[in-house]
């Protein structure tokens, strides 16, 4: 079973009693069919919970207050198989507070040659979406609308994908960060005010000592080292004679997870500017946590950790992998200009092609040991790079979408873990574009999750969002820059 399985997709219903008994009967069974089969649905990683359906604006709103408040509801999905008088929705849909998804389809997939009016009467989401459409438009909320026939894979997929965008929702709603450090010194894009991100997102990001970290490395003892390291024999190849390296990143990748653990915090960041007392900066230890699932920035970038939490958690049991991820150099050769995405030490091994290598190697940066890290090279496919900015006032979510490849070279002297991608529509426009954003260089790097995941959770968290695809181009996208900029400031 998913593990997303926890969180409940609620299925309101909605109707009124212009049709009798014996039609409210029909539409009963119809709901409980539809969510029994979603919620065995290979496609749907939530649960899908029937509600019994509403036909007075006191039911409405007394089902909406109880989603509000069910710490496993992430969200509701309306359905209206007949006609639900809209204004019955206006007191409970204006106080709804978690994702909403209108499905607009019906019970059967065909009419029947033999269709009459009882028939017709029953079978009328047409219709009846159409006034509940309304209402929600009316309202202004941001919501999905997903149309076509519910056994479809296709219907079912989108509303799986729905559902992962809302408990990216939720888990950000409950995310909290855990800093060592501030940010780099001097450094624009990575900063941002953490008020708006909390009010807007829900992120609690704060601060601890290092000294503290440091005091949690210090107590960790040799055989809980002995028993990391045999995990890590077996999980990587060790490709050093430098074990003690090894054995400290162990130390550091036990004592973080307890202060995170101890802290209820699913991301953190941490700066080579300000390790004062550690022996190395975090990476083999960063490495292991983020395949664990925790966030994280490096440099004291908390909106990229917090971002990297979130879509692992939205993408959780599928194939992939997402990382934090940096555009570090390019490849002009002409017709095949690619980036080159890699960081210091921090790439998670989400995203191996290959088993990845420890190896030890010194570090320009930080002035401290060399540190262990893994190295190995990124997977190739369709990919999306995830950055969120502060414009001053709002935040932006930039999504591009990306074509990762195989390395087109061995690098052997480069001793990190590194990708190789196209951006969409090509580099020199996709990094036209970026720039023209105010995208930055640190990104979430995911095959799992798709920009339109990405944007359904913008909507949802009330936030900007621009995609750079395979249509956009440098002017169309000035003319999106300059009216997102108006209307944002007008909202
Ligand atoms: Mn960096």
């Amino acid at each position: 079973m998913s593990s997303l399985k926890r969180y409940e997709f609620w299925f309101i219903v909605g109707s009124q009693h212009l049709y009798g008994p014996e039609t409210l009967k029909h539409v009963e069974e119809h709901s409980k069919i539809i969510a029994d089969k979603l919620n065995q649905s290979e496609y749907i990683p939530c649960s899908v919970v029937y509600k019994p359906i509403v036909t007075t604006p006191d039911e409405i709103t007394k089902v909406i207050k109880e989603a509000n408040y069910d710490e496993n509801c992430a969200g509701i999905i309306t359905w209206m198989h007949t006609f639900s008088p809209s204004k019955m929705w206006i007191n409970g849909l204006s106080i709804l507070n978690k994702p909403y998804c209108h499905l607009h389809t019906q019970f059967n997939r065909c009419i029947p040659n033999e269709i009459d009016m009882d028939f017709m009467n029953l079978n009328q989401s047409a219709h009846g979406d159409r006034e509940h459409g309304f209402i929600g438009t009316r309202l202004r909320i941001p919501r999905k609308v997903i149309a076509g026939y519910w056994e479809d894979k296709d219907v079912q997929i989108r509303l799986g994908n729905w559902m992962r965008a809302a408990v990216g929702v939720i888990v950000s709603r409950n995310l909290k960060v855990m800093r060592f450090g501030d940010n780099m010194r001097h450094v624009a894009v990575t900063e941002g005010d953490k008020v708006e991100a909390q009010i807007k997102l829900g992120w609690q990001v704060n601060t601890m000592a290092v000294g503290d970290l440091v005091q949690e490395i210090n107590s960790v003892t040799d055989a809980q080292v002995d028993a990391l390291m045999e995990e890590y024999k077996e999980k990587y190849i060790l490709a050093t004679d430098n074990i003690q390296a090894v054995r400290y990143q162990a130390k550091i990748e036990i004592a973080l997870k307890k202060m995170l653990k101890e802290a209820g915090c699913g991301a953190y960041t941490n700066t080579f500017e300000d390790l004062h007392g550690m022996e190395q900066l975090p990476g083999l230890a960063t490495q292991r946590l983020m395949e664990e699932g925790f966030g994280f920035g490096a440099e004291g970038d908390w909106k990229v950790s917090a971002m990297t939490h979130i879509i692992k958690k939205m993408s959780e049991g599928l194939p992939g992998g997402t990382s934090f991820m940096e555009d570090y150099t390019y490849d002009f050769t002409i017709g095949n200009e690619l980036t080159l995405g890699a960081h210091m030490l921090e790439v998670c091994p989400s995203i191996a092609e290959n088993k990845p290598r420890i190896e030890v190697h010194p570090l320009g940066i930080g002035g401290k040991n060399d540190p262990a890290r893994l190295v190995f090279e990124g997977r190739s496919g369709k990919a999306i790079a995830v950055s969120l900015v502060d414009m001053g006032g709002r935040l932006r979510l930039i999504v591009q979408d990306v074509e990762a490849v195989k390395p087109i070279l061995d690098m052997p002297k480069l001793p990190v873990a590194r990708l190789m991608w196209r951006p969409e529509p090509n580099l020199k426009t996709g990094a036209e574009c970026w720039i023209l954003a105010g995208g930055a260089h640190h990104t979430v790097f995911t095959y799992s999750v798709t920009a339109e995941q990405m944007q359904d959770f913008a909507e949802m968290m009330d936030i900007e969002f621009v995609h750079i695809s395979k249509d956009t181009t440098v002017e169309n996208l000035k003319q999106i820059l300059f009216l997102n900029d108006i209307a944002w400031k007008l909202k």
